[in-house]
């Protein structure tokens, strides 16, 4: 099968980078083992971790994908991105010029670049624009940490009411540890006699507060599901992020593959890309798992990090499986004990040039890109940098494309 572009990965990179290239009117097909890092993913998207991100962004090193990009042009792509985003009915708050907060699920304030829209936020850091909110989370929920949270708003001046609720539901599915998870429970939420028993539960209970809050377990397969909750309460409704499996995260990942899809790009769910042919230095062709052979006239290399599978660690070192990329290594490469200390390891990635075309054997392959996590030279958690170097690397490859 021949297409203009083949990408392989199937996340936030892989999809942006597609896009792209679609609505341009290139024929893209994409090539994915399955789920991505956004399943994981509060889906509050960091830039750079600092006062005013494109200011710090000016004085990283020459090896970080942002100096590579330049501060201009990271600011460009971001608004792009964001666009993207609203395109997908992904609507978001934020800017590039400075940071705003997200409450976590362990009741810490994190930085970011863009949240979605209906999430707690703080401008500031140091408190919230609510003064007064009810918290509501299902009795038995395992991937929340109310008192945590309760805790972090109180510091913040808040006045914070707890509550949990049941429903016949969610009593039935308690019985099984398993099945008390966030999609889950967004699940039985989408069903309208839930939502309207929750409603009654929140009219009933909530008092004169200026929010209601939430875990992010709202509206699955149903996008309105918060708006209605608000209205049948007659309260703004916000969420907080729960731990793993994100409904924010898969619900983004959805909307960014139908997007995708919709401007007639082509989707391989299910297939790893195992292998690849080169010709007079070119990539050729890539083979999948299920023994389809995809020919173009470029590649772009999304498949992340350690996570994503993109890249595999054993004793003999780090490697890049489908076209054997040079990986560059971090120096100082020691774990350390504190596993919420960033780790050296995730500076890892393969080796580009100026433009993100993969290095092979130290030397530049003209039509093949990488970009997103699976890029070295910067450290997404240290940074708080990975969705901003995911969707800024990914435009920034399908401009390439598009001009080439
Ligand atoms: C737990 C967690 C929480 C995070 N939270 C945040 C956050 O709050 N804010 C933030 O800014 N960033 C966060 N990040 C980082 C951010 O999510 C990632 O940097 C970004 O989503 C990277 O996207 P990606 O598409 O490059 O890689 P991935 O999301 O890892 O996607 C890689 C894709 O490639 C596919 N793949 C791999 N190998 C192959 C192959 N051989 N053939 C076919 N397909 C293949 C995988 O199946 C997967 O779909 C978080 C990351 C993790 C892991």
């Amino acid at each position: 099968m021949r297409y203009d572009t083949v990408i392989v990965g199937g996340g936030l990179t892989a999809l942006m980078c597609g896009i792209e290239l679609a609505r341009n009117g290139r024929s893209v097909a994409l090539v994915t083992t399955g789920h991505s890092s956004l399943h994981f993913s509060s889906c509050s998207l960091g830039l750079y971790n600092a006062a005013e991100p494109l200011k710090a962004i000016e004085s990283l090193p020459q090896s970080h994908p942002y100096a590579k990009l330049g501060a201009e042009a990271v600011e460009s792509y971001a608004a792009r991105a964001t666009e993207i985003l609203n395109i997908a009915g992904i609507a978001t708050n934020g800017t590039t010029e400075a940071n705003h907060y997200i409450v976590t699920p362990m009741g810490q304030l994190r930085q970011c670049w863009l949240s979605l829209d209906g999430a707690l936020t703080s401008h500031n850091g140091k408190e919230l624009d609510y003064k007064s909110v009810a918290l509501f989370y299902p009795e038995g929920f395992l991937d929340f940490y109310a008192q945590f949270i309760c805790d972090t708003l109180g510091a913040m001046g808040t006045t914070v009411t707890s509550h949990t609720f049941s429903l016949p539901e969610l009593v039935v599915r308690r019985n099984n540890q398993t099945e008390m998870r966030s999609i889950q429970v967004a699940r039985a939420l989408d069903k309208e006699e839930n939502l309207r028993a929750l409603a009654s539960i929140i009219s009933r209970e909530a008092g004169d507060v200026e929010a209601v809050v939430l875990p992010a377990t709202l509206g699955f397969d149903h996008a309105d599901v918060r708006q209605r909750l608000s209205r049948m309460t007659d309260k703004e409704i916000l969420y907080i992020p729960t731990l793993l499996t994100s409904v924010e995260g898969v619900k983004a990942e959805r909307a960014l593959r139908r997007t995708f899809e919709s401007m007639g790009g082509t989707i391989f769910m299910g297939h790893t890309a195992v292998s690849h042919t080169t010709e007079e230095g070119l990539i050729a062709s890539v083979t999948t798992s299920k023994g389809i052979t995809l020919t173009a006239e470029e590649f772009v290399l999304a498949s992340g990090s350690f996570i994503g599978g993109g890249l595999a660690a054993d004793r003999e070192g780090v490697t890049e499986g489908v076209f054997g990329a040079d990986v560059i290594v971090s120096e100082g490469n020691q774990t350390t004990r504190d596993i919420f200390e960033p780790q050296p390891f995730m500076s890892c990635g393969v080796a580009t040039d100026g433009n993100f075309k993969v290095l092979i054997g130290g030397k530049a392959v003209e039509n093949l890109y990488a970009c997103g996590a699976i890029l070295s030279g910067y450290n997404p958690v240290k940074e708080g940098c990975g969705a901003g170097v995911a969707v800024t690397t990914a435009l920034k490859v399908a401009d390439d494309i598009i001009n080439r």
